[in-house]
């Protein structure tokens, strides 16, 4: 039509979809990749740096690729049924806000145990979705939110828990949708790609997919310098949420990793402050540390002229009670 090609032209806009969804599972994927030109004038970078914006996912982190896939995929191989199945999970984080709405459009119950202490933010949207909540002794951690989860799951006959750690639909998403959405919109001219290691879902994926079909291919993985494990230091507290759980989830092949670079909870947040306000992209905490990461790598003369694709998880406002808005 004339006139949206008018549109078009006139502001840069993305162009119509050319569709309508079904459903709000079938919005998931398809994020886009977007240049930072502010950062990399201003840091002289020498490769091109792209930031993969996940939370343009329908729940607005990256979670919900593989809320949606744990949870079809269960459906696929008989193991739950919409209507009868409790779906269960402990996490504090976007998996549990994820699993939500995938639980309510299919319509499943779900409990998500959760050390008490977890953001009101998240604990409200989970219950917004018709989740229940239910917390569990901050003293405890995740280990008393696992245990409480487990109790559910063993005293409840039609019960299942998609286990995020252990469940190869979480890595095999990221290969057959993450990696091939970097790789369709780089025009298969992607060099390294950095993300955060949470589950490792999302490196182990792209990894399992990129490297056969593009030599010298390089990912890295990203985790908190205040609990760097596969750097060798012992696990501990840190400010970088949805990363650094602090073991080696079974989700996690580190043979496909070419590194793992270590970023401080305060070089995440200075990163993602700087890419609000520098590029207009307000994103997460682990976001700034994937995303310190690679411009760190393009400054280097190795990654001259190379294209550097950095994962960014989630929004900034998921993350207002936290340091990232401390004294704004
Ligand atoms: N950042 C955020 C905000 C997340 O929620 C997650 C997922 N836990 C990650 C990074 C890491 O992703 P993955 O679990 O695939 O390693």
């Amino acid at each position: 039509m004339a006139a949206s090609t008018q549109e078009k032209e006139d502001y840069g806009f993305a162009a119509p979809r050319g569709h309508v969804y079904e459903s709000v599972l079938n919005l998931v994927g398809g994020t886009p990749l977007v240049a930072l030109p502010r950062q990399t004038k201003e840091d002289d970078l020498k490769a091109r740096v792209l930031l993969k914006l996940e939370f343009f996912n329908p729940l607005g982190s990256v979670k919900d690729r593989i809320g949606t896939a744990m949870v079809l995929d269960a459906e696929r191989k008989g193991l739950i049924t919409p209507g009868h199945t409790l779906l269960v999970e402990p996490t504090s984080g976007n998996t549990g806000i994820s699993l939500a709405f995938v639980a309510a459009a299919r319509g499943y119950r779900l409990i998500v145990t959760m050390p008490e202490g977890a953001s009101i933010e998240r604990r409200r949207m989970l219950r917004l979705m018709d989740a229940q909540v239910e917390l569990t002794p901050a003293r405890l951690g995740m280990a008393g939110a696992i245990a409480r989860a487990n109790e559910i799951l063993n005293e409840t006959p039609d019960a299942w828990m998609p286990d995020q750690f252990d469940n190869p639909a979480n890595p095999a998403v990221h290969a057959a949708t993450t990696a091939k959405e970097i790789w369709v919109d780089t025009d298969g001219k992607v060099d390294v790609v950095v993300a955060g290691v949470g589950t490792g879902g999302t490196a182990t994926g792209i990894a399992e997919a990129l490297k056969p079909r593009r030599k010298g291919l390089q990912v890295f993985g990203v985790e908190p310098a205040e609990s760097a494990i596969m750097n060798g230091d012992e696990p501990g507290p840190h400010g970088i949420q949805g990363i650094g759980p602090g073991f080696c989830p079974a989700t996690l092949n580190t043979k496909l990793l070419d590194g793992v670079i270590t970023v401080s909870e305060r070089e995440a947040i200075a990163a993602a402050r700087r890419c609000a306000r520098l590029d207009g992209i307000p994103v997460g905490i682990s976001s700034g540390a994937s995303l310190h990461a690679a411009l760190q790598l393009a400054g280097q003369d190795e990654y001259k002229g190379k294209t550097i694709v950095a994962i960014a998880p989630s929004f900034a406002e998921r993350y207002l009670s936290t340091p990232l808005f401390t004294g704004l």
